[in-house]
């Protein structure tokens, strides 16, 4: 072998280079490999040796760049008879699938680039691929990777949806709590959404699981009465409070119909001031604010309300928070709106997952987390109407904090 061989980049048994050209100014070379006369070839179906070669044939394949050349194997190889299929193959080749137009290690290469977070389309830029090349070679390293559900070591899980599109079109997320995992997800948020989680979830791990954290959605909390009947429904912080802010908003719009045109300049352009925390206020904005206060009563009651609201997940003890609940309950009461009677009943309803916080303190912020990476995986992955993909990404992005990934 000359010194000046280009052969020992292309390792392969049974091939060897017959050939190579770049054209002059062009930034692609070409690269021709030939069977190795001195073995035989084997069936790719089967693996066995084949006795008899029937015809030769051609394909050509990319291969990964050559120094600053993108490279395209023009690979020569033989059909033959296979007396253990009992008919025509093509023989095997080790670095290509019979069906693929790249080879492993390029296919290996852009699953890496796509795995460090690159989009689709910057991958197949960057390697002058086709991004549909490029997204199916992603996904086959996911499916392999992660295709199967890992129920291993799961005891407190916390559950969400995640909207796919805009208004519509949801996706279950199900998290393992203490490793911030997620393992699985599914098409939708109903009943039979989650059923099939619990469903193929091993006995022994289902009769583990302690503690889940949800939100008040009736089907999630079927779920787990059903498939984990010993297990503590926590109501997670989060989703209450959004729910609560949803109604602080309606009744401030609500006020400020019914104001006159001076009420209405004071609680002009107000809604981020009641949504958002004292601390993250301007001052300005705690000015109007603390005007607002102290000229609307509903309004005062309201804010008092969302401040409670929180420090009801503060407690330990479930009797404190029980009586903190029961207070917050009386003052919603007490002011009378429809909207806030209506929440009061709510919550009061599902006191027992609210009061299981003090058994379980399940924190809400890695919730947030999981939810601010998924929107990430969203704009990276190509073409997230293919939801099987989307959820692989997501599984891909948050493996867990105990693993070696
Ligand atoms: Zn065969």
């Amino acid at each position: 072998m000359s010194g000046h061989s280009i052969a020992p980049y292309f390792p392969w048994r049974r091939m060897k280079v017959a050939y190579q050209s770049v054209p002059k100014g062009s930034r692609s070379a070409l690269v021709r490999l030939e069977p190795d006369q001195r073995y035989r070839p084997r069936c790719h179906a089967c693996g066995r040796p084949a006795q008899t070669v029937h015809s030769a044939t051609r394909k050509f394949v990319r291969d990964l760049p050559l120094a600053d050349f993108s490279l395209m194997l023009q690979i020569e190889y033989r059909k033959i008879w296979c007396g253990s299929c009992g008919g025509v193959r093509v023989e095997q080749l080790e670095f290509v699938d019979t069906h693929q137009r790249v080879t492993h290690r390029l296919a290996a290469y852009a699953a890496q680039l796509c795995k460090a977070g690159l989009s689709v389309e910057a991958v197949a830029h960057h390697l002058d691929l086709d991004p549909k090349t490029v997204k199916a070679i992603d996904k086959a390293a996911l499916v392999a990777e992660f295709g199967q559900t890992t129920y291993d070591g799961l005891k407190r899980l916390a559950i969400d949806e995640i909207a796919v599109k805009k208004g519509h079109n949801y996706m279950t997320v199900v998290l393992d709590y203490d490793t911030g995992r997620v393992v699985w997800m599914g098409e939708g948020r109903q009943n039979a959404t989650i059923d099939a989680f619990f469903e193929a979830m091993p006995t022994e791990v289902r009769e583990g699981i302690e503690a889940v954290a949800i939100d008040m959605w009736e089907p999630y909390i079927k779920a787990v009465k059903r498939w984990c009947p010993q297990a503590d429904v926590v109501f997670d912080l989060f989703h209450v409070v959004k729910a609560f802010n949803k109604v602080i908003d309606d009744i401030r719009n609500e006020e400020y119909r019914n104001a006159d045109a001076a009420g209405r300049e004071t609680l002009k352009g107000s809604k981020y001031l009641f949504l958002k925390n004292w601390g993250n206020l301007k001052r300005e904005g705690r000015v109007q604010l603390e005007e607002i206060l102290a000229l609307n009563e509903r309004l005062n009651t309201i804010y008092w309300l969302k401040d409670l609201l929180a420090h009801i997940w503060d407690y330990y003890y479930p009797g404190w928070a029980k009586k903190m609940l029961a207070e917050w309950c009386e003052v919603a009461r007490q002011d009378g709106h429809p909207a806030l009677v209506k929440f009061a009943q709510k919550l009061e309803r599902h006191q027992y997952g609210i009061i299981s916080h003090c058994k379980h303190p399940i924190h809400t912020s890695k919730l947030e987390g999981v939810n601010n990476k998924i929107k990430v995986v969203k704009r990276i992955a190509y073409g997230f109407h293919d939801l099987e993909y989307f959820a692989l990404k997501v599984k891909q992005a948050l493996p867990g904090r105990f693993s070696s990934n």
